[in-house]
């Protein structure tokens, strides 16, 4: 059902607290923690708590907890004293989605060049 902690998702597993991760926020619906594998000198992932596996459908199920994840990314950017930055849903395998548990990416603190790969 949506929302509900998939068993054998990764990121349902941070939020459960049975994988580490470096968070750098929380509240009651979100979490932000570093990328283990960082694209720049700041890279965060931001997710709902509840699982939804894309920005899609958490838009379409919980517009409310999307604005969540949006105000979120731009605590981090505040947080991490970025003025220029990047929020980014990969959406789908064919634009690189490989965790299907919806997360921005924040990716600032160098130049980032557009359009990406
Ligand atoms: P991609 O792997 O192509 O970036 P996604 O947009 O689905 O695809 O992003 C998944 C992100 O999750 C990747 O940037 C990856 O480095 C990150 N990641 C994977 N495992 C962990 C983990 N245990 N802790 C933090 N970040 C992770």
């Amino acid at each position: 059902m949506a929302g509900e902690p998939q068993d054998d998702c990764l990121f349902c597993k941070i939020v459960a607290g049975q994988i580490p991760a470096t968070v750098v926020r929380e509240t009651e619906t979100t979490l932000a923690f570093r990328d283990i594998n960082p694209q720049a000198p700041t890279h965060v992932l931001v997710i709902p708590k509840a699982h939804h596996a894309d920005a899609a459908a958490l838009a379409a199920a919980d517009p409310a907890l999307a604005a969540d994840v949006l105000r979120e990314t731009r605590a981090v950017a505040e947080d991490e004293k970025l003025d220029s930055y990047r929020i980014v849903f990969n959406t789908g395998s064919g634009a690189g989605q490989t965790v299907f548990h919806t997360h921005a990416h924040v990716l600032g603190g160098r130049g980032l060049q557009w359009p990406p790969g």
